[in-house]
C-alpha cells in the first residue's frame, strides 16, 4: 500500500490510473478503523481497479471541541489494517494540507431542510464541514465510486445532494451498517465507552428492532414516544432525538399512509459519548 500525506503526491500517483480509464473506489474516513470501515474497503476492492482510503479527522465538522480532542487516532494500526485488507492507497494529510488558508471555509450548496433536521439540528455546522471536506477529497482523488455507511444515514443524503447539485460524476454507494455480535453499530466512538457502558449500548439497537416490529401498528407520534421511553428504561441512556423520516428526503413522516418508505433514526448519549443508529422500517 502506498501512503501519501500531500495532495500533490496523491494526485501524481493517481494520474496514470485516470489516464488509462481505470476505476477508482474511494472511502473517506476519520480513522480509528474497525470492521465497518473495512467492509467498505472490501466492497470497493471487489468493484474497482484501485481502492483509495483517506484518514483525516476533519476539525471543521466538529461542533464540540471536547469531541474533537478525544476523537481516537491510531494511524499506525489503521495503516496496518488497511494494507492487510488490500487497500492500495492511503491519503493521510495533516490539517494544514487541506486547510492552508486561515479564512473560514464555505460550501456553495444549499442543503435546505436536509441540514436542519436531526444531526443538522443538534450539530450546527456539522454537515457543512462534512460537505466541504468530502468535496475537497473528491477533487483530489477523483474516484469513480465512493463508499459510505448507512450508519451515518443523513450524511449519505447530504453527499448525494451535493453530488447532484454540483453534477459531480461520482457514484455514491450506500453500504449496510456493520454491527458487533450484540447488535451495537460499530463506531470509532465505541472505544470511549467504559466496560459498563459498553454492556448497555446494544439496547439502542434492540429498541430499534422493536420499533421496526411495531411500525404501522401504532400512530407514528406514539411510536416515537414509546421508543424514547423504552431506550431510556436504561437510565444511563439519554435520547437527544428519535425521528421517523422518509428514506430519501429525511423529512419527518407524520403518518404511515403518507409515507411507508421510512427509516427510524436516533442519537443517544451514554455518559458523554454520543451514539447514533438507525433502522429502515419497510
Ligand atoms: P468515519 O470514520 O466515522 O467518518 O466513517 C467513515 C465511513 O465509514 C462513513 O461512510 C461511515 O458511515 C462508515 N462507517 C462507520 N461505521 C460504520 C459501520 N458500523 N458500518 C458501516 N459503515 C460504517
Amino acid at each position: 500500500m502506498k501512503t501519501f500525506n500531500t495532495i500533490n503526491e496523491t494526485k501524481k500517483y493517481l494520474n496514470p490510473f485516470h489516464k488509462k480509464g481505470q476505476s477508482i473506489g474511494f472511502i473517506p474516513t476519520m480513522g480509528a478503523l474497525h470492521e465497518g470501515h473495512l467492509t467498505l474497503i472490501r466492497k470497493s476492492k471487489a468493484a474497482n481497479d484501485l481502492t483509495v482510503c483517506s484518514i483525516f479527522v476533519n476539525p471543521i465538522q466538529f461542533n464540540n471541541k471536547e469531541d474533537l480532542a478525544t476523537y481516537p487516532r491510531n494511524l499506525v494500526s489503521d495503516s496496518k489494517l488497511l494494507s492487510e485488507n488490500g487497500c492500495d492507497v492511503l491519503f493521510a494529510p495533516e490539517v494544514q494540507e487541506l486547510y492552508p488558508e486561515s479564512e473560514p471555509q464555505t460550501m456553495d450548496v444549499d442543503f435546505g431542510d436536509l441540514a436542519k433536521v436531526m444531526e443538522g439540528k443538534f450539530r450546527p455546522g456539522h454537515f457543512n464541514g462534512v460537505a466541504i471536506v468530502v468535496k475537497k477529497l473528491f477533487d483530489i482523488v477523483n474516484p469513480t465510486r465512493s463508499y459510505f455507511g448507512k450508519k451515518d444515514y443523513q450524511q449519505i443524503a447530504i453527499i448525494r445532494h451535493m453530488v447532484d447539485v454540483l453534477n459531480i460524476p461520482i457514484e455514491i454507494v450506500k453500504c449496510e451498517t456493520t454491527r458487533e455480535t450484540d447488535g451495537l453499530a460499530m463506531s470509532s466512538r465505541n472505544l470511549r465507552l467504559t466496560v459498563g457502558e459498553r454492556k448497555t449500548a446494544p439496547w439502542i439497537h434492540q429498541v430499534l428492532l422493536k420499533v421496526k416490529e411495531k411500525s404501522g401498528t401504532l400512530p407514528v407520534g406514539q411510536l416515537k414516544e414509546w421508543a424514547i421511553k423504552k431506550i431510556q428504561e436504561e437510565s444511563s441512556l439519554k435520547v437527544e432525538y428519535f425521528e421517523i423520516a422518509e428514506k430519501e428526503s429525511l423529512m419527518p413522516v407524520e403518518n404511515w399512509q403518507q409515507n411507508g418508505n421510512a427509516v427510524a433514526l436516533t442519537a443517544v448519549f451514554l455518559g458523554d459519548v454520543r451514539l447514533i443508529d438507525n433502522i429502515e422500517l419497510f
